[in-house]
């Protein structure tokens, strides 16, 4: 399958799974030197190769399609990921109402309930809201202390990278539910997965966890 045909698919799995509420959200893929990206206005569950832009990897746009108003944040992705060379971002039910409550921690607002969440994502940080669009989307990645493949923006959605797109969707239909468990278990007296469950969990896996506060 070409690049376009994953995207095309990847869109396709995305509102499958209830991600794209109201067509939001955008995917990208890493060609080689080249990002293409769905395109600003398109429909992921029913992208055509035509809705695809074509941009250089600082967001340049090189042809196809008119990007996204959210190409700082793909592109604030891959180069604090380089080797993942595919970007989700949605505006999915659950991600939105974790996105919109303080979060658990300042490593994670995603706490560790289930050993998948943990082997796939691993920690998921809050970042701080800026509109859509603009451009310190970018730094809000870029400037994160903490190490992630998955993060939150406040009062908005989520972003998830990965080593091919199909792990990306992955990731982000497991943040999903994640974010589900969460606001299902919020205030209640919930039982967290003890520490050193958790540091073995995520070096087995190398997936990114700074720390484990004792907080419920
Ligand atoms: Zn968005």
């Amino acid at each position: 399958m070409s690049a376009v045909d994953d995207l095309i698919a990847a869109g396709r799995a995305l509102v499958d799974a209830g991600l794209s509420p109201g067509s939001s959200g955008n995917v990208s893929v890493r060609d080689g030197d080249r990002l293409l990206m769905t395109g600003t206005g398109t429909r992921l569950g029913a992208l055509r190769p035509d809705d695809v832009a074509v941009l250089d990897l600082d967001g340049v746009a090189l042809g196809g399609a008119r990007p996204s108003k959210e190409v700082a944040l793909h592109v604030a992705m891959y180069a604090r990921n380089p080797a993942h060379t595919a970007v989700v971002h949605v505006h999915s039910p659950s991600t939105v109402a974790l996105s919109c409550l303080e979060p658990w921690a300042p490593h994670s607002a995603v706490p560790p309930l289930t050993p998948y969440t943990l082997m796939r994502v691993g920690q998921v940080p809050l970042l701080g809201f800026v509109p859509p669009g603009d451009p310190r989307m970018g730094a809000l990645i870029t400037d994160c202390p903490h190490p992630f493949r998955a993060a939150l923006l406040a009062n908005h959605g989520a972003v998830v990278s990965g080593d091919d797109l199909e792990g990306a969707v992955d990731s982000t239909v497991e943040l999903e539910e994640a974010c589900r468990i969460a606001l299902l278990t919020h205030g209640r007296e919930r039982r967290l997965i003890a520490a050193e469950h958790v540091r073995a969990i995520t070096d087995r896996w190398g997936t990114p966890w700074s720390e484990t506060p004792s907080l419920s």
